[in-house]
């Protein structure tokens, strides 16, 4: 039996629980396959890669900061992938070309309706920061019947750059944080890294229509400052990315091997280890 190999690659990427859920997946549906993870920084990308493939590998995954460099080194690319500018899953084909694809957008959508019955149809959304996942996530909240988008950042021209770029596909605008004054929203999306030092973008204090949720990328073993402000402000729900990370590998998964995982386990054991500090 061939035992086929996929993985990882990002920097850092020792905290990686992607192994973990791969593993997961391949136990529950017995596919023969192992996952990796590699510590590959930018500039060393391109020979990474090619020695990834040509010695067997089957699919990989990219991370920060490499999913923009994936989505430029990818032979063809998926119509979501080329929408999101960026790559998070590159399969080999038959003909041993690239096939980039973007699991992000999928991932957390599925998160938010199915795993926590979140509304998205007619819903205003504020999607905090500008950056590669925000790109990943606009078209299917837009195809899911969002009212509207607004992109907030921290930097305003790239909000008002990544709006246009879709308003084709809906009604979606840019903005600085202080143009947030006075607006209201159903959904929060916190889409920037300031979780991961523990910041939180400067937001005014009366966002959150009644009955708002609020959703960070971002997943710590802790509550991100996110998830914090969010409770202070009376938001039904505060959550974070945790569900989106086991759903876009889900979504990875399928493309591979042509089987759905199931995903509710893996995310309650991911949960289980938070709570009871175990590092995976
Ligand atoms: P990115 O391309 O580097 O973009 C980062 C964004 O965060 C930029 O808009 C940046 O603003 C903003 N930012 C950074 N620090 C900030 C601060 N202290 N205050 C306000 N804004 C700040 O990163 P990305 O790839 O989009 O990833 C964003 C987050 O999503 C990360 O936390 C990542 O781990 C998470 N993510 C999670 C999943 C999942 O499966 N759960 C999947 C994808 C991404 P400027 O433009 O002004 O610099």
């Amino acid at each position: 039996m061939t035992i086929d190999h996929y993985a990882v690659f990002g920097h850092p990427i020792k905290h990686s629980k992607s192994p973990l859920i791969h593993r997961l997946f391949a136990e529950q549906t017995g596919q023969p396959l192992i996952y990796t993870a590699e510590d590959v920084p930018q500039q060393a990308f391109a020979m990474a890669i090619e020695r990834f493939f040509l010695n067997g590998g089957r699919g990989l995954n990219c991370t920060l900061p490499l999913k923009e460099l994936a989505w430029q080194t990818a032979s063809h690319l998926t119509p979501r992938a080329q929408r999101a500018k960026a790559v998070n899953t590159l399969t080999l084909q038959a003909d041993n070309t690239l096939l980039g694809d973007n699991t992000d957008g999928i991932g957390l959508l599925n998160d938010l309706t199915h795993n926590h019955g979140i509304a998205i149809k007619n819903q205003r959304i504020l999607i905090l920061g500008a950056g590669g996942a925000t790109r990943g996530i606009i078209a299917p909240l837009l195809d899911h019947g969002a009212t509207n988008i607004v992109i907030a950042n921290r930097t305003p021209e790239k909000a008002h750059f990544i709006a246009q770029e879709f308003q084709d596909l809906g009604d979606v605008t840019g903005c600085g944080y202080p143009a947030l004054e006075n607006q209201r929203f159903d959904l929060l999306i916190n889409a920037t890294s300031a979780s991961l030092s523990g910041d939180l973008p400067p937001l005014p204090p009366k966002l959150l229509r009644d009955n708002a949720s609020c959703y960070d990328l971002a997943y710590a073993d802790r509550p991100t400052a996110f998830m914090d402000w969010s409770h202070r402000h009376g938001a039904r729900l505060a959550l974070d990315g945790l569900g989106m990370l086991a759903e876009q590998a889900a979504e990875a998964f399928y493309i591979w091997r042509n089987i759905r995982p199931e995903t509710a386990t893996v995310i309650a054991y991911l949960n289980q280890q938070r709570q009871h500090g175990i590092p995976s």
